[in-house]
């Protein structure tokens, strides 16, 4: 679904992806993971158009992505879902998840409704659908961004980090839904530190550590069998 192949990132003078090579396979799980400030989020907002990159390629079911244009089709056929709420205040949660299919895809209201209600039954809030997001939890907020990022038909679900600023009441309903999504057959590429559901989920894990992917293996392994010493050391910190 998507190919990275020497992906170079600078911000000013300071390299913060290099060299990165990764690919996700249709319907494959991918969790990536590694201290704070080496680099995943950048690599997430580069595979969805969010930031330019200097050098190598991004290619996305096939297509290759740099250029105006073709960042924002990366912005549409990529659905991300980020740590704090991404939605808009003054919209409903039905209204959240119908804009883009209305205004760009040209759907009409009463499909994207239904098409929209349909994603939220699948997120269990359907009963949220005409409330702001502020009159919602945090766990709901989050599955009414998974909700509406699902409406856009994505190639890929993106998240970064979609459990770190939830109460911890919250975190399972939220990654129970991401459970079920990858269920489905979603082609998913998730930062995130939750082992658990990197165990559960992911047929493999990448570790990132200053702009480098340092290791990547089939998630058994990776747990099991960690070769690099860097990858054992965050392990051992964080499990
Ligand atoms: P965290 O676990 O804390 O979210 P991360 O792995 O997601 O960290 P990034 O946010 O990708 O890390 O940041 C990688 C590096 O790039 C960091 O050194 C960060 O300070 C730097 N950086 C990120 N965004 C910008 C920006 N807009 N301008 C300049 N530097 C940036
Ligand atoms: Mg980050």
């Amino acid at each position: 679904a998507v190919a990275i192949t020497g992906l170079n990132k600078w911000f000013g003078s300071h390299h913060v992806l290099r060299d990165v090579d990764l690919t996700v396979r249709r319907s494959e799980r991918l969790v990536i993971c590694g201290p704070s400030g080496s680099g995943k989020s950048t690599l997430i907002r580069c595979i969805n158009g969010l930031e330019p990159y200097q050098g190598g390629r991004i290619a996305l079911a096939g297509t290759r992505l740099d250029g105006h244009r073709e960042a924002e089709m990366a912005r549409l056929r990529t659905g991300m879902v980020f740590q704090s709420f991404n939605l808009f205040a003054h919209l409903t949660v039905l209204e959240n998840c119908t804009l883009a299919p209305i205004h760009v895809r040209r759907m009409g209201r009463h499909r994207a409704e239904d098409l929209a209600m349909d994603h939220l039954t699948r997120v269990r809030i359907p009963e949220q659908a005409r409330k702001y997001p502020g009159q919602l939890s945090g766990g709901q907020r989050q599955r009414a961004a998974i909700a509406r990022a699902l409406c856009m038909a994505p190639e890929i679900m993106l998240f970064d980090e979609p459990t770190s600023a939830l109460d911890p009441e919250m975190v399972e309903e939220v990654l129970g839904t991401m459970v079920d999504l990858a269920q489905s057959g979603m082609t998913m590429l998730c930062v995130t530190h939750e082992m658990g559901f990197a165990r559960r989920v992911a047929d493999r894990v990448v570790f990132m550590d200053e702009g480098q992917i340092i290791e990547i293996a089939p998630t058994d392994a990776f747990f099991r069998t960690p070769r690099h010493e860097r990858t054992r050391a965050f392990l051992g910190q964080i499990l």
